[in-house]
């Protein structure tokens, strides 16, 4: 099939292993630790693991697994406050699938729909859209999650509402940032990386220069990749390249769909409908500091905290013997969680990290990762 056998083809895979294999050790120098390198995103952690990549892998390369699954890093705060809007009479509450089953404090969204609450799960804002077209006598909100991927969608669609002039339509917003992120990331004290694959389709909106601070500032080289396995190999060629010869760049490997500038009509959307929040908890990472957005006052009325006068939820934590947090930050991987694939699997999932295809927690466990637990035991 066009454009997918073509970064499939085990003939090139095979090549760039071994151009990787070669130049890791140069990359890894006098480092007494191998080269640590952050995939950002959970899509490139799903990707690693199901063509098993990591596996082809020089022992001087450590891939780290970053926190960019939005699902995962979604709070239980947050979770609750998605269960009190959906619980207001007339509410039907909408969302993308996989958000419905990350557990809060009480309940999660399947249970609060279980429990009667109006929980529907629409593939898109614009289907949220069409059921407060349908149901103008019903409050309809659509929780607005994820990365710079999805906030354009958002932002278009509350737009169209405010076109349309729909009273019965709110957006109750989740989004948040990958730079702001990957800068907390940069400061962990915990983490000493090496190197980012950033990820394609966030970039695909903002372009290649909001992680130049990466670059200037950390030193840290970063390569944006596709989601592809030939993808993901070239850009890991690319970063052992960069490292061997000293360099320390932001590169584009997805030149295919990134354009440097970004989505420019993206962007002006986001920026007509979103500002910047001042702190936004995220699982794992606490409290981070201008990493999301909220809606701006001139579309208030689309607002869900406003319109449901949310308060702001106290902080909160994840059990103490369930290491999300840790595995979020990357400083210890799945299998070094008790609960891992014991209490805490796909079907009872007890923390978001294995709620979402994207999580790592999920990936290790969908690819067979629970089999490396043992060995390493
Ligand atoms: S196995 Fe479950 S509880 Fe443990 S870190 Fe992963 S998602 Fe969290």
């Amino acid at each position: 099939m066009k454009y997918i056998d073509e970064f499939r083809d085990p003939a090139t895979a095979k090549k760039l292993v071994e151009e990787i294999n070669h130049l890791a050790p140069l990359a890894r120098a006098q480092r007494d630790m191998p080269l640590q390198v952050m995939e950002f995103c959970g899509g490139h952690t799903h990707t690693l693991f199901k063509y098993g990549i990591e596996g082809m892998l020089p022992a001087d390369i450590e891939m780290v697994h970053g926190p960019g699954c939005p699902v995962c890093v979604l709070p239980m705060s947050r979770v609750d406050d998605c269960v009190t809007i959906a619980e207001q009479p007339g509410v039907i509450f909408t969302t993308f699938g996989d958000a419905m089953r990350v557990p809060g404090t009480r309940k999660s969204l399947l249970q609060a729909k279980a429990d009667g609450c109006d929980v529907r799960m629409v593939y898109s804002p614009m289907d949220a859209l069409t059921i407060a077209r349908k149901n103008p006598e019903r409050d309809v909100v659509f929780f607005a999650l994820g990365f710079e991927t999805t906030m354009p969608s958002t932002a278009l669609t509350l737009l169209q509402a405010h076109r349309e002039g729909l009273q019965n339509f709110s957006l109750f917003c989740n989004h948040i940032t990958t730079p702001a992120t990957m800068r907390a990331i940069l400061t962990d004290p915990d983490l000493k990386l090496d190197g980012f694959l950033a990820p394609g389709h966030v970039s695909m909106v903002i372009g290649a220069h909001p992680y130049d601070f990466v670059t200037r500032d950390y030193h840290k080289p970063l390569v944006i990749t596709g989601f592809e396995p030939l993808d993901i190999l070239h850009a890991l060629w690319m970063l052992m390249k960069q490292l061997a010869e000293g360099r320390c760049e932001v590169e584009n490997q997805y030149a295919r769909i990134v354009p440097e500038a970004g989505n420019v009509a993206g962007l002006k959307a986001i920026a007509e409908v979103y500002e910047t929040r001042e702190h936004s908890e995220f699982r794992g990472l606490g409290n981070i500091g201008d990493a999301g957005v909220q809606i701006r006052s001139a579309y208030a009325a689309y607002d869900a905290e406003k319109k449901f006068n949310l308060q702001a939820a106290a902080s909160s934590h994840d059990p103490e013997h369930l290491k999300c947090a840790e595995v979020l930050r990357g400083v210890i991987k799945p299998w070094d969680c008790p609960a891992f694939g014991k209490d805490c699997n796909p079907q009872h999932p007890l923390g978001a990290l294995m709620v979402s295809p994207e999580g790592s927690c999920a990936a290790y466990y969908a690819y067979g990762k629970l089999a490396k637990r043992k060995e390493t035991a």
